[in-house]
């Protein structure tokens, strides 16, 4: 069972550590989507309004060093305006500056602590550094709450070790996560189908395997269908490829076959001469990305308009659906055709339809969907899949008793 705020009990004075994922897509220092640092305020209200002393701790990006674009000092601005009182930020997330700040808080204030990844120990691959990281942010609270869904499936040291260093529980929107991704697993409505995308091509190929089992369709789009065209015996251009997945994907096209699970790849696709918002761009059958007038370079940005169709044709006639991955570079208006058409399709579903992945959340939103059109809109991409797929999240594991 999950130990959720409710057993925490009286909060007042207490100094609580509250793990938020407040990862939110940055251009140039400026904030292009707060959608996580809003599904974030819940927890921190009510934990204010119980009379806590609000630590506030997320990561943003990957650093691999102090890199001062990636510092969370913008959160701190944006979770001030949006909570109506003061965020006081720590430069650091450790130290003494950050035990001098967090210590003075008052019952009811918040503070937001620097970067938890500025610290290499945050994701180190050895515990023991790790741990020790962990009871350095131990040290200024008496109880964790664990709220930042999106690296549940991280085994991480604001996470897991002081999870288990301190009192810890789940917060409110890990709740709330979790009672929707639990009606995808323990019986979905079908026909369920699976869209993936997006460009973490590797983490999402290695999923595939394991929801083959479980679903009635699965479509592909996004980066990661390069790999499976090529897998096909499709050259892709210069388009987003994995080399060294393209065995284990023809593997696991062979796995879906025997397994009766219908694979909806894109037909056609949008290429472009080059990497930006205005490249010259066509669109070509997807067997046929090297053989256009626009020559053998090209990348596939999008998938095509048939293809658009045929993926929300889909979409629309399933009962349960889960989206993650954008079906193409979306931040470019030109190739954001087919996330729009998947995301339209997924408003008319009848029945469940669940978005997730920071991306795939953050495009539904630039492209001016109304997030009350969709069942449920997930602020983890990795995590939510690798729920999905049954596997253990340490995240979650350390909040059970
Ligand atoms: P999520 O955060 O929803 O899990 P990812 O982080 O895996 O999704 O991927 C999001 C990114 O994938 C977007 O920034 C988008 O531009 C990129 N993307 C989608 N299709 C392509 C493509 N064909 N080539 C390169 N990048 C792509
Ligand atoms: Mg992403």
């Amino acid at each position: 069972m999950l130990r959720t705020l409710n057993a925490a009990g009286d909060l007042r004075s207490k100094a609580v550590i509250l793990r938020c994922d407040l990862n939110v897509p940055l251009s140039n220092s400026e904030i292009t989507d707060d959608g996580r640092i809003r599904a974030s305020l819940a927890t921190i209200k009510r934990l204010t309004a119980a009379g806590a002393r609000v630590i506030v701790a997320s990561h943003l990006g990957r650093p691999k060093t102090q890199e001062a674009e990636l510092s969370l000092a913008p959160v701190a601005k944006r979770l001030q305006e949006l909570l109506g009182q003061d965020v006081k930020f720590s430069p650091a997330s450790t130290g003494s500056e950050a035990e001098a700040l967090t210590s003075s808080l008052r019952d009811g204030e918040v503070a937001l602590l620097e970067n938890l990844r500025f610290n290499a120990a945050e994701t180190s691959n050895d515990p023991q550094q790790r741990a020790a990281f962990a009871r350095e942010l131990a040290a200024m609270a008496d109880i964790m709450v664990s709220d930042g869904f999106g690296v549940v499936h991280r085994k991480q040291a604001s996470v897991y070790e002081l999870a288990e260093l301190i009192p810890s529980y789940a917060g409110l929107l890990i709740e709330a996560e979790l009672k929707v991704l639990n009606q995808l697993t323990t019986t979905p409505s079908r026909p369920y189908t699976v869209v993936l995308g997006g460009s973490k091509v590797s983490d999402k190929l290695a999923v595939i395997g394991h929801l083959l089992p479980k679903v009635d369709r699965l479509a592909i789009g996004g980066g990661m269908v390069f790999t499976v065209l090529k897998a096909m015996g499709h050259n892709v251009g210069k388009s987003l490829l994995e080399e060294d997945q393209v065995e284990t994907t023809r593997d696991l096209l062979k796995q879906a076959a025997d397994l009766g699970v219908q694979i909806i790849l894109p037909t056609d696709i949008e290429i472009a001469a080059s990497f930006s918002a205005d490249a010259v761009h066509k669109t070509v059958q997807a067997d046929a990305i090297e053989d256009s007038e626009l020559g053998a370079d090209v990348l596939g940005l999008d998938i095509g308009p048939d293809s658009a169709k045929i993926f929300a044709e889909a979409v629309s006639s399933s009962t349960t659906v889960f989206w993650n991955g954008p079906m193409g570079v979306f931040e470019f208006p030109n190739f954001a055709h087919g996330t729009k058409a998947v995301a339209e399709a997924l408003t008319n579903v009848n029945g469940l339809s669940v978005v997730g992945g920071g991306d795939s959340a953050a495009a539904v939103r630039a492209l001016g969907f109304d997030e009350a059109n969709f069942g449920h809109i997930s602020t983890g991409g990795g995590a939510s899949l690798e729920y999905l797929e049954g596997k253990s999240l340490p995240g979650l594991e350390v909040l059970n008793d």
